[in-house]
């Protein structure tokens, strides 16, 4: 019985924390302690600095630190003509807009092979990696955005789950008002300067930013 009630209150806590993560609210709310489902405190713990979620019951410290989020720049060269793969989004938040292949990196994985399973599952594509090209820090949000250079190896791609459709687009023709994310359109036009320099014997260089912006244009998917 007891048991039970325990189970059910840590999957209530848990169904409500989705539910708030899927209004596109960034800060991870929480009620119950994960560990013992009792209610948990929002205050600051002894020698800290900083207000934690705390359980007063079992003493669990719940520490919420940034999450990586990891894509690549997968690329086609034909005839001196350089394309980029991009996705349009089949979920929210920003359904309906184009971003680069990336997401949440998982547990167990380095950062090559979030970038790389990423741009199988949403693109379908398969990519020989090449350097890291960008570092985007998003604080209010929580995020850093992590960008990989790719080749892709053939043109077989085709639209996974989470996306409506997947196209290659040369610089001209990028919906630049339709990009999903600020941390997309600033990696895109980078790549696109970068690629200048080095058709004229240059370099790709490696890139870091810091972003400023409203909750709601921030939160990938
Ligand atoms: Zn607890």
């Amino acid at each position: 019985m007891m048991r039970s009630a325990t189970l059910a209150a840590t999957r209530a806590s848990f169904v409500m924390l989705l539910a708030i993560r899927s209004t596109a609210t960034i800060l991870f709310f929480m009620k119950y302690c994960s560990e013992c489902a009792h209610p948990v405190s929002f205050i600051v713990p002894p020698d800290d600095n900083r207000p934690r979620y705390v359980c007063t019951h079992c003493g669990a410290i719940h520490y919420q630190n940034p999450k990586m989020v990891i894509g690549s720049i997968p690329v086609w060269e034909s005839d001196g003509h350089i394309s980029v793969l991009l996705c349009k989004r089949a979920i929210e938040p920003r359904h309906g807009y184009w971003t680069l292949p990336a997401g949440f990196m998982e547990n167990n994985e380095t950062t090559e092979q979030a970038a790389i399973r990423e741009t199988v599952e949403e693109a379908g594509a398969n990519i020989a990696l090449q350097p890291l090209f960008s570092l985007l820090n998003v604080p209010q949000v929580h995020q850093v955005h992590l960008f990989y250079r790719a080749t892709l190896l053939d043109l077989d791609y085709m639209a996974g789950t989470e996306s409506l459709e997947v196209a290659m687009f040369r610089e001209s023709e990028i919906p630049w008002h339709d990009i999903a994310f600020p941390t997309v359109s600033h990696t895109l036009k980078l790549f696109f300067s970068d690629h200048e320099k080095v058709r004229r014997g240059g370099t790709y260089g490696f890139h870091t930013q810091d972003i400023m912006k409203s909750l709601r244009q921030m939160e990938p998917g």
